[in-house]
């Protein structure tokens, strides 16, 4: 069956041999007759640069890969996540966290608990507590906030929720694992777990792949796209291309990036048969 897929980098570096392994994946997937996206997930202005985004582009025209203009660019798309946390906070479903990380950190280890998520140490839910005149007196004061998700309440009467994983079979949705995760900041309007959910709906993706280390964010994908009436694409969690000493790629390793094995000589077949895609 034809699908629609998407290959979906943040240009926060070059490209290594593991992205080249997800985005040739991720093109196969889609099929005879189907339809390959890519999408460049430049949210976070601290840690993206527009030379990578060029890079990425560059690099995976390279590799052999084609894909369908036009190119989502997600820092060119901030009203559609605007308009789905207005949806969200419509609902009764956001609130303002004024809490800095030396606060958290603090009423953490006061409490003498420290349970941890999927995306390490939970939030305790202080700002969760604040009555409408505190949010009021911090907002007016100019105090830099996230919007949090209240996750106690966005995943109550939902009933179950799941979702087919190519890799994995059904898959039960556990959001709650995750405690009240951040949707928003100041400095990036969306988080990923927003944006990404938007964008695969916006572009009509059918099968999301990616890596299996992105597996359990995908269990607040499906709370989200419950919460926002979005459809349900199906998932495939690939396994992780690992480097000769068996260690996860990190776009630090500078010898596995596509450029570095560009420039010793490396013909386009031959970095598609290392990323273990024959033909
Ligand atoms: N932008 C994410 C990354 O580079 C991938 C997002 C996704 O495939 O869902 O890790």
């Amino acid at each position: 069956m034809p699908e629609t897929t998407r290959f979906a980098p943040s240009p926060t570096g070059y490209l290594h041999l593991g992205h080249a392994y997800s985005a040739l994946f991720a093109a196969r997937a889609a099929g005879p007759g189907g339809r390959f996206l890519l999408r460049i997930e430049d949210i976070d202005p601290t840690r993206c640069r527009p030379e990578y985004t060029t890079a990425i582009l560059e690099d995976l025209a390279w590799l052999g890969l084609r894909w369908e203009e036009s190119v989502r660019v997600q820092s060119e798309h901030f009203a559609d996540y605007r308009a789905a946390l207005d949806r969200l906070d419509g609902a009764g479903l956001l609130y303002p966290c004024f809490c800095t990380r030396a606060a958290i950190q603090a009423e953490i280890a006061r409490s003498g608990e420290a349970p941890h998520g999927p995306d390490g140490l939970l939030y305790p839910g202080t700002c969760r507590h604040l009555s409408p005149a505190e949010r009021a007196r911090c907002m007016a004061a100019g105090t830099p906030y996230a919007l949090r998700l209240d996750m106690a309440r966005a995943s109550a009467d939902l009933g179950d929720l799941a979702w087919s994983d190519g890799a994995r079979g059904e898959i039960q949705a556990t959001p709650q694992a995750f405690g009240d995760v951040v949707l928003a900041r100041k400095e990036t309007p969306a988080s990923y777990h927003l944006a990404v959910t938007v964008d695969d709906a916006l572009q009509g993706v059918t099968l999301v792949t990616r890596g299996e280390d992105l597996f359990a964010a995908t269990h607040v994908h499906r709370l989200l796209q419950a919460l926002l009436g979005l459809p349900t694409p199906r998932y495939h969690h690939h396994a992780l291309l690992l480097s000769a000493e068996g260690k996860r790629l990190a776009k630090r390793d500078r010898a596995a990036t596509l450029r570095d094995l560009r420039a010793a000589g490396k013909t386009a077949a031959e970095v598609r048969t290392m990323a273990g895609i024959k033909g």
